[in-house]
């Protein structure tokens, strides 16, 4: 007879993804096991982040009430920058924070009490515990490895994040391309409640995010920047694609955030504040082409450790999606063990959940969007090109003046782009956005 599992699951990795499926399992009886490698939970942790959506609702009723988030999006602004301006569109609705769909978090918190949670709904958190690999026998996941001991389990669940070292060295998933990942660096920085508030115009919970084009990077070098108020800090950072930077060689991220944070138009947003935390992570880049194989014998890949993030330049987005996998692959755990079949065939149902949610939906539907948010039209023509017009539009030098569509096609003309590639490149942006 087959030796009884230890646990009816193991969940590596206590971000979202992992603490979410755990919540899930364990308020269901499973036996659940997160182990996370961060002690406390959190602390190695990343996000810019406003957590979009209310994905945690479905696991924690009433989670907002008493979830540590910092403020709630009210006002959301998208730029382009260039070496002297800034072209922004800024977004301010009650309607937005009334909805409060996205709410700003600071992940050493969030993760401290997703975890909390975890072990309040059954399972066991160990953290500080690295683990190394995951057992396999006869192609059949049984468990996770770790110094040399053998943990056992029906199911294995990776939630290991965007560097998913476990699954790359235990052979079930490739390892990653520079094109799959970016890299992002991150300052939390001191401000205090009042000043933010008189600076960014916000009262009370209301938050501002905006998310930002580095348009006068070096040639080859695309980033985007981030600046998200929290209650007393705000978060500062960027998003430099990893493929460009190794081909450029000479140009640094940590240069590229002190460029940004020193911006004649960012800088006066953080002037007088000091510098609390530096932090730098993967972020997950590939769309659907960077979507490993999601499960097999034992075993499911949850959250950015799959794959799943989103990003058209306008917003980041990926701790729903790890929320929305997580659950997903909890109740496919959950289905998997009332059969006692934890098989290839069994988990295949995660894959069609994922299917029919947001996750791989939006994968699918926004194939390509990379090409998009990494082109040489968003970093290097619009910005440029935007800058001009706006430029001739405000300036006065009492000569006749020009119409809109004369100032377009000279603006268009100094930045390169023929007029009529300029319609193609604007019709197939729209399509892939
Ligand atoms: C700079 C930056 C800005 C971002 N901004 C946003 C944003 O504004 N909004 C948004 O939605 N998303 C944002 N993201 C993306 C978001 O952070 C991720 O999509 C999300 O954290 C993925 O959750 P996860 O649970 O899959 O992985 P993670 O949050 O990375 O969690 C993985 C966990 O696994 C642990 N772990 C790893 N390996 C092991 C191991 N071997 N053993 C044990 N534990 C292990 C890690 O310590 C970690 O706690 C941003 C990311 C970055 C880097």
């Amino acid at each position: 007879m087959e030796a009884m599992s230890e646990f009816d699951a193991i969940v590596v990795g206590a971000g979202p993804a992992g603490t979410s499926a755990a919540i899930k399992m364990a308020s269901s009886g499973m036996n659940v096991l997160l182990v996370e490698r961060a002690d406390p939970p959190g602390t190695k942790n990343v996000s810019g982040g406003v957590l979009w959506g209310n994905d945690l609702e479905k696991i924690i009723p009433g989670w907002e009430k008493q979830a540590p988030y910092e403020r709630v999006v009210e006002s959301k602004a998208v730029g382009f920058l260039t070496r002297d301006s800034l072209i922004n569109i800024d977004f301010r609705s009650r309607r937005l924070a009334e909805k409060a769909t996205g709410h700003i978090v600071l992940r050493a918190r969030l993760d401290q009490w997703l975890a909390r949670k975890a072990r309040e709904a059954g399972a066991m958190v160990i953290s500080g515990v690295t683990v190394e690999r995951v057992a396999v026998q006869d192609g059949v996941v049984k468990g996770v490895e770790q110094g040399g001991d053998l943990i056992t389990s029906d199911v294995v669940i990776l939630a290991e994040g965007a560097n998913p070292r476990v699954a790359i060295d235990s052979g079930l998933r490739p390892p990653l391309r520079d094109e799959d990942v970016a890299i992002g660096v991150k300052e939390i920085i001191k401000l205090g409640e009042e000043k933010i508030n008189e600076r960014f115009n916000l009262r009370g919970k209301s938050g501002f995010a905006g998310e930002y084009v580095l348009g006068f990077l070096p040639e080859g070098v695309k980033a985007g920047g981030f600046l998200y108020t929290n209650k007393d800090t705000v978060s500062l950072g960027v998003v430099v694609s990893m493929k460009d930077l190794r081909k450029n060689g000479s140009t640094y991220s940590f240069d590229i955030i002190e460029e940004f944070a020193e911006h004649p138009y960012i800088a006066p947003m953080i002037e007088g504040g000091k510098v609390e935390e530096y932090s730098a992570h993967l972020v997950q880049e590939g769309g659907i082409q960077g979507v490993p194989k999601l499960y097999g014998n034992g075993y499911m890949i949850a959250g950015d450790a799959a794959g799943f993030s989103f990003s058209n330049g306008l917003v980041l987005q990926g701790m729903n999606y790890a929320i929305a996998s997580g659950i997903a692959a909890a109740e496919t755990a959950i289905e998997a063990k009332s059969k006692n079949n934890f098989s290839e065939e069994a988990l295949a149902a995660y894959r069609e959940r994922l299917m029919n949610s947001f996750v791989l939906r939006d994968l699918l539907d926004f194939r390509g969007i990379q090409g998009v948010t990494w082109s040489d039209t968003v970093h290097r023509v619009i910005p440029r090109v935007m800058e001009g017009v706006f430029e001739q539009l405000f300036t006065e030098d009492s000569q006749p003046k020009k119409h809109i569509s004369r100032i377009v096609m000279d603006a268009l003309s100094r930045s390169g782009m023929k007029t009529s590639d300029a319609i193609i490149e604007g019709y197939r942006m729209m399509r892939r956005m």
